[in-house]
């Protein structure tokens, strides 16, 4: 039988968890409360206390949380924000959204995320705010970012898009910065069945305000004090967010678990240094909501095309660094303006690491990259012979 290997597999997980979804799901229906209300204001208080924060704000999506967060921060037209050139859009789409500039500072590149030591640079008069993302679960160099923030009265707003449980030095993301947002699109670590986000804060202050901000600043009814945006949370998001996160701890060791087992299927198969994996360092808890390997760029589409044959799913987060996207084209970026990024963008595959994997599965995928590794490197040996 042939194996397949989807890059996820949502079918898997949700066949562990039918019975209390579905159950929930119906506590929903009966309510027919559909919007904010107690389920989504129950996972705002357990996603606080899941990430150590005081406070967390339910939100109509991850993209919706970052956008909320720089409006609370009270950032305006003309305003620069320091972000990482390598991220899902909605990191510096975000800013340019409230008429904001993104300055891009380029990744450190064992770690995909920003240089902390290349922040200060270009730090401006017009700067409010730094961006760090959390790129695939591992939690960016907060510490040095946090004093560069204070030296320069910045905020920080963690994109936590892809790291809830992800630590550093003993502490979640969600509590690293001043605000965090997270994304519970069904990719992520807790997905829902739909779009949904949250902030995190222990700002007593910002939390109001993204309370009052996401239902068009109106406080109280029909009575606005600012223009906000439709940004709220479903209850039916929320109560089955709910169920998923009492698992979330066991799928997340799960994901260690099959990075930890790449690591000594590819070494014991000689395949390092061809392929670069991802490191744990002991100050960080990565939470792999990807597994994303470097190989050499003249091979990585080839892989690609090979792994789909072999039914192994993969993907490239992100083939085109923000600072070369059209839309952004106005910001006057060049090619070799941030070569980290660029090169990340042009050698980074995720492979699946999703828990409900099994062995056999994992086995398959290290196999066949096994396989196209042999074919390419002896064609480049006789070639070169
Ligand atoms: C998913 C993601 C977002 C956006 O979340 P949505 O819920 O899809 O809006 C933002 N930043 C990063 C890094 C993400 O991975």
């Amino acid at each position: 039988m042939n194996t397949v290997v989807p890059l996820l597999d949502l079918r898997a997980q949700f066949a562990t968890i039918r019975e209390p979804i579905y159950q929930a799901i119906a506590r929903v229906v009966d309510s027919q409360q559909f919007i904010l209300g107690p389920e989504v204001e129950a996972l705002e208080r357990e996603v606080a206390e899941y990430c150590g924060a005081k406070y967390a704000v339910g939100c109509s999506s991850g993209t919706d949380a970052l956008l909320l967060a720089l409006m609370a921060v009270g950032l305006q037209a003309g305003d620069e924000v320091i972000t990482t050139p390598y991220s899902f859009f909605a990191t510096a789409g975000v800013i340019s959204r409230l008429g904001a500039r993104p300055i891009f500072v380029d990744i450190d590149p064992e770690s995909f995320n920003l240089d902390a030591a290349a922040i200060s640079a270009k730090i401006t008069p017009r700067t409010k705010a730094i961006i760090p993302v959390h790129l695939y679960g591992r939690t960016a160099e907060m510490e040095l970012i946090s004093a560069v923030a204070a030296r320069h009265g910045l905020a920080i707003i963690e994109d936590a898009c892809q790291a809830i449980g992800a630590e550093y030095r003993g502490r979640r993301a969600g509590v690293l910065g001043h605000l965090a947002a997270f994304s519970f699109f069904p990719t992520k670590n807790l997905g829902g069945f739909g779009d949904g986000g949250m902030i995190t804060t222990h700002d007593a202050s910002l939390a109001g305000k993204l309370r009052i901000l996401r239902v068009h600043g109106m406080e109280p009814k029909y009575y606005h004090r600012c223009v906000g945006i439709m940004g709220r949370l479903d209850a039916l998001q929320a109560a089955v967010l709910r169920v998923k996160l009492r698992y979330l701890d066991i799928w997340t060791a799960g994901r260690q678990a099959n990075a930890r087992c790449y690591a000594t299927l590819f070494s014991s198969r000689r395949l390092i240094p061809w392929i670069t994996l991802p490191q744990e360092p002991t100050a960080v808890r990565h939470v792999f909501n990807q597994y994303v390997v470097r190989v050499p760029a003249a091979h990585r589409d080839g892989l690609r095309r090979f792994l789909s044959e072999q039914g192994v799913g993969t993907e490239v987060y992100y083939p085109v660094p923000l600072h070369l996207q059209e839309c952004f084209a106005g910001l006057g970026y060049q090619a070799g303006d941030l070569p980290h990024a660029e090169r990340a963008a042009a050698e980074t595959i995720a492979l699946p690491v999703y828990p409900e994997m099994t062995s056999a599965q994992q086995m398959h995928v290290v196999d066949a990259i096994a396989r196209y590794v042999a074919a390419v490197t002896d064609r480049v040996g006789r070639s070169a012979a």
